[in-house]
């Protein structure tokens, strides 16, 4: 069975509360700090336990790079015109899934999603925001240098033409709109080999891994020492949401700690985004992680190379980080499994893998696993293979309110402190390509509740510049009646 602890399957019921309204910002002033909250649950601040008369405007479910990505949208923005919404960000475990993403995340320059799932290439607005969107963390990165990244020489092998045929068909469109970050297609003797399997081709272009629980908490703290208006509670797991007539603050949103009232809600939950939203049509599937010490002879390549194979229908990566004084020579496979929730074969999976690996790199290419389990989590899944970003109709939440309210619900915009009509968002289902997508589908939907989708925005490091509709594909990622007909996973939902 793979390891599920520490992935969101086990989510406690504390009632630590990490900050309140003003009071504990000089105490949350660092990265280290706010992580140890998080890691520290035993700790308890003042009772400052709102109850059900308790009021904010944002309530933020999740911490991890979506609802970063929302806070840095809506509280500068909101700043910008001399206001200061509340908001609240619950976390049912540590600060950005502590203990999940403590592994480096792969990130691509270019988009990891070029073909719907029919093979037709997805529009080019689509294309621009995975581009723009590792841009952007590419910024925010250098900004916040616990990140860590490094650039890493992306080796992508076909082992048959049908693949190497693949292979080229992504990367036509690409060299058209991005000639910038060219990948190359190597055919014949160009193509690298290591051990008893020759493959036909291969893609090759540069990656970029990145230590995304430590850019988020780094992105947190500073945050929490800019604006007293955000307060953060980990070990706080949002047990069900309530919809009410009659008030500004429409949502009664009910934690394992107490009740709050909220103009807004966002769900950045990723794979657990249903069980607050069951209608959404979100399922989770699974990505998996292996960790083993290279042979002796697996190729060094100066600790700088990703190999991405294909087997059959598990497509995996083989990451070789590099040794030194800092670092542990260590190989990273990592592989998704798509279709869901059966884990019957999979160690039938990891077997077909190590198999598959001795036939490229030789017999010698593995000296010892280092966990002795492979760890898993969950990604969330659309029938689209995109994520769910924007406000989602009443249908779609089923909270049950009057027709009356409905309308009032749904109504784009208000004059109401500024930020739009009550609403409750979302920013999940990336499929896997988290770091494709994450960033920016969070910024949208900040931008949208600060009421500021129309306006010429400047563009600040991190995030782009100008409207928010020249730069989000909506009409692709949003969540209508057309839209949630194409995401529908049918069976597999
Ligand atoms: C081993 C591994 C390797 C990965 N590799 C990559 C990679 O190479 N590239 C890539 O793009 N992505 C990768 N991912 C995925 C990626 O790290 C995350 O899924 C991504 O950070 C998603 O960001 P998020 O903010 O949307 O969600 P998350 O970071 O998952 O945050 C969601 C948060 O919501 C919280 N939450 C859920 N339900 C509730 C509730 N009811 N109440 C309160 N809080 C709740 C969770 O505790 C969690 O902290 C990998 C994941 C794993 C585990």
């Amino acid at each position: 069975m793979p390891d599920t602890s520490g992935y969101g399957y086990d989510i406690r019921d504390d009632d630590t509360l990490v900050g309140d309204d003003n009071s504990s910002v000089s105490s949350l002033g660092s990265a280290s700090t706010l992580v140890s909250e998080g890691a520290n649950p035993g700790r308890r601040l003042p009772n400052i336990r709102p109850h059900i008369d308790h009021r904010v405007d944002v309530v933020i479910i999740g911490s991890g790079i979506t609802a970063v990505g929302v806070a840095l949208s809506i509280l500068p923005l909101m700043a910008s015109r001399g206001m200061a919404p509340n908001v609240f960000v619950l976390e049912a475990m540590g600060l950005c899934h502590e203990g999940a993403t403590q592994h480096d995340a792969l990130m691509s320059f270019l988009p990891c999603r070029v073909f719907r799932p029919d093979g037709g290439l997805l529009p080019e607005k689509v294309l621009d925001f995975q581009v723009k969107n590792a841009e952007a963390v590419k910024e925010l990165e250098s900004k916040y240098l616990d990140a860590g990244a490094r650039e890493f020489e992306m080796e992508e092998l076909y082992d048959n033409d049908e693949d190497l045929e693949f292979g080229k068909r992504t990367q036509r469109p690409l060299d058209e709109l991005y000639p910038q970050y060219g990948a190359t297609i190597l055919e014949g003797d160009e193509v690298p080999h290591y051990g008893p399997l020759r493959a036909r081709g291969a893609r090759t272009h540069t990656a970029r891994l990145i230590r995304l629980h430590k850019l988020v908490t780094s992105i947190w703290a500073d945050l929490r020492t800019q604006y007293a208006n955000l307060c953060i509670s980990t070990n706080t797991c949002v047990r069900h949401i309530t919809l009410t007539t009659g008030s500004s603050h429409p949502y009664i949103v009910t934690s394992s700690w107490g009740s709050i009232r909220a103009r807004h809600v966002v769900h950045a939950t990723a794979s657990s985004a249903p069980r607050l939203l069951p209608e959404i049509g979100l399922t989770a599937g699974w990505k998996h992680r292996l960790l083993l010490r290279p042979g002796a002879r697996f190729p060094k390549r100066e600790g700088k190379h990703i190999w991405a194979l294909h087997l059959e229908s598990h497509p995996f990566t083989v990451i070789r980080l590099p040794g030194g004084n800092d670092e542990i020579d260590e190989l990273l496979i990592d592989w998704e499994w798509v279709s869901g929730r059966d884990h019957g074969d999979m160690l039938s999976t990891v077997d077909q893998i190590y198999s598959y690996m001795e036939s490229v790199f030789g017999p010698e290419w593995k000296d010892a696993e280092i966990m002795p389990q492979n760890r898993s989590s969950t990604i969330g899944i659309t029938g689209d293979s995109l994520p769910f970003v924007g406000r989602i109709p009443q249908d779609y939440t089923n909270r049950g309110v009057s027709s009356s309210e409905q309308a009032a619900v749904e109504a784009p915009f208000s004059d109401d402190g500024g930020l739009a009509t009550p609403g409750e968002w979302i920013s999940a289902g990336y499929n896997g390509q988290d770091t494709a997508f994450a960033l920016l589908s969070g910024y949208a939907v900040g931008i949208q509740i600060a009421g500021m989708e129309n306006e010429e925005l400047e563009m600040v490091p991190g995030r782009p510049g100008g409207r928010l509709n020249d730069w989000f594909p909506k009409e692709e990622l949003s969540l209508d009646d057309d839209r949630m007909m194409r995401a529908n996973l049918g069976p597999l939902g």
